[in-house]
Parts: C-alpha cells; structure tokens; sequence
C-alpha cells in the first residue's frame, strides 16, 4: 500500500480553492501500481459471488473495470445526465465542490445481482450515497461499496448508508 501512496499525487486548489485532489492519473499510468491494485481490490470480494461491479463516471471506471475482470464480473457504468443511451433512472447530490446529479440503465441490476460499487476517491460521501440509492431501488441481493482512497477527515464514511459494507485499500 506505501507504494500505492507514493504514486498518489496532491494537486492544490483543483478544481477550486481549498480542496487538495488526490490525482490518481499518476497511480494509473505506473505499470506495477496498476497490478497492485487489481490484485489488492479483487481480493477483498473474492469469495463474494460477485456478479456486477458498478463504477462511477468517471474516474471509478478505472478501478471498476479491473474489478470485475478480476473477478469474471460485469461492468455498469454510473454517468452524468444525458450520457447513458436507453431508460435511465437519476439521482441528486451535493458534493465536496458543488452539486451534481447521476444516471444509471434502468434494466443494468437485478434481483439476482451481488454488486460492488466502486469510486476512486471517498469525499464527503455524497456521490456514493446517490449511487446506492440507484443500485438499491434495483434490489439486489447484496450491496457492497468500495474506494481505493477514503479521505478520512471529511468524514464521508457516516453519511454512507449503515447497511452497506464500505472497504478502501487506502485512508489518509
Ligand atoms: P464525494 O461525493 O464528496 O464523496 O466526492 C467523491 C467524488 O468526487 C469522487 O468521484 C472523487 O473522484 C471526487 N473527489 C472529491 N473530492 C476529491 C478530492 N479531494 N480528491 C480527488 N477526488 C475527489
């Protein structure tokens, strides 16, 4: 994990004043770090019966697709409005800088379905939480989130529903 956070880059002021982002461009373009984390991630959920993993727009797509190759799962995409082609479902948001508001298919879930949802960063929480809204109103069997970072002092962690099991490979 000390070499994961040697690849993470603080970048101040982006994208306003105030907020230190942790890039993670610098993590994935490093070969061994990119290993690591499809290892250390699978890991977590391999006895899990994962069938989907769900990744947010659009940083969580990186992780997110190692993910379910790593575990023979499926990949959906959670997006901002008006990307996704067919019958969508959406969710509202306030975040870290700003508000926002989320759309996944409205047919990607099932009822059968074991889901991760994954982000890159955990913040104040508020785009996970609208993503568990989305995937739970499709009733899955189980929920799990994950992030590779969770930035502990936001304190994100507790508006992330009490239910859910929240693992990240990472905390500052
Ligand atoms: P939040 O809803 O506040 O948890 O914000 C999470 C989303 O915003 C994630 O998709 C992150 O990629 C991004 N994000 C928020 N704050 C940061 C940060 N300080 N560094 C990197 N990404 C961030």
């Amino acid at each position: 994990m000390e070499y994961i956070k040697s690849k993470v880059r603080d970048v101040m002021d982006f994208p306003k004043k105030g907020i230190v982002f942790k890039d993670l461009t610098t993590v994935f373009k490093d070969p061994r770090a990119m290993h690591i984390i499809g290892w250390d991630l699978s890991q977590l959920y391999r006895d899990k019966g994962v069938t989907k993993v769900v990744g947010i727009e659009s940083r969580g797509f990186i992780g997110g697709s190692i993910l379910a190759f790593e575990l023979g799962a499926g990949f959906v995409p959670i997006r901002k409005p008006g990307k996704l082609p067919a019958d969508t479902i959406r969710a509202s948001y306030g975040k870290e800088y700003g508000t926002d508001t989320i759309e996944i298919h409205r047919d990607a879930i099932s009822e059968d379905d074991i889901v991760v949802i994954h982000d890159d960063v955990l913040a104040t929480g508020g785009t996970m939480a609208a993503a568990y809204e989305l995937v739970k109103s499709m009733n899955p069997k189980q929920i799990y989130i994950n992030f590779i970072i969770e930035l502990g002092a936001l304190g994100g962690r507790a508006n992330l529903p009490a239910e859910a099991e929240v693992t990240s490979l990472i905390t500052y």
